[in-house]
């Protein structure tokens, strides 16, 4: 977020609440994003349950709710350093519970549709926040009288570091503990680095 910026934007807060640091955490977590994640839970277990409908063994039985598939832990916008949250589905990792989806379907293969086709709509809702927080950052921008140029013109290569997520390379067996929870998952984070509006 603060990548290539981090000169000109030391001090600055986040640009909706302009009280906490912007992490990327913090982009999901900020109070005054709380209606909007409240809204993009709902329609992604709205969404997942018309997956599970579709691609489903039993056509007999509809599912009405995701009671008795998947734990609703998972749903919780929170951060947690011992459980997956909203946070890391955000950040295209699949928690392994989601496994128990595919006793509900015909086969694996249709496993990968809902999974693809779940991850696939849970970032284009995401994106939606995101957009929704780079529109805020940039009238920031203006309003303080800052240019692209500018911005251009002040790139640094420190790295963006993560307070939530520093790696303790010590202590790599952990790593072991975190796969058995992790399904799959993929590179979107480079999605969040950039922002999406035209300069
Ligand atoms: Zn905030």
């Amino acid at each position: 977020m603060k990548t290539i910026n981090n000169v000109i934007f030391k001090d600055w807060k986040c640009a909706l609440c302009e009280t906490d640091d912007e992490t990327f955490d913090h982009v999901w977590l900020c109070d005054e994003q709380e209606d909007s994640i409240t809204i993009l839970i709902a329609k992604c277990k709205e969404y997942l349950l018309l997956l599970i409908n579709k691609y489903r063994a039993n056509k007999d039985t509809v599912y009405t709710n995701l009671d008795n598939i998947i734990s609703d832990d998972i749903w919780k916008c929170i951060y947690d350093n011992d459980a997956l949250t909203l946070l890391d589905l955000i950040k295209g990792i699949i928690p392994v519970s989601f496994n128990n989806i595919n006793t509900h379907l015909q086969n694996q293969n249709n496993f990968r549709k809902v999974i693809f086709e779940f991850r696939s709509f849970l970032l284009a809702e995401s994106e939606k926040i995101w957009t929704y927080r780079c529109m805020m950052q940039h009238e920031k921008e203006r309003i303080n009288g800052i240019s692209s140029q500018d911005k251009n013109n002040r790139i640094v290569n420190n790295s963006y570091i993560d307070i939530h997520r520093k790696i303790d390379n010590s202590n790599q067996f952990c790593l072991e503990a975190l796969e058995s929870r992790v399904n799959l998952g993929s590179n979107v984070l480079s999605y969040y680095g950039t922002d999406l509006l035209p300069n």
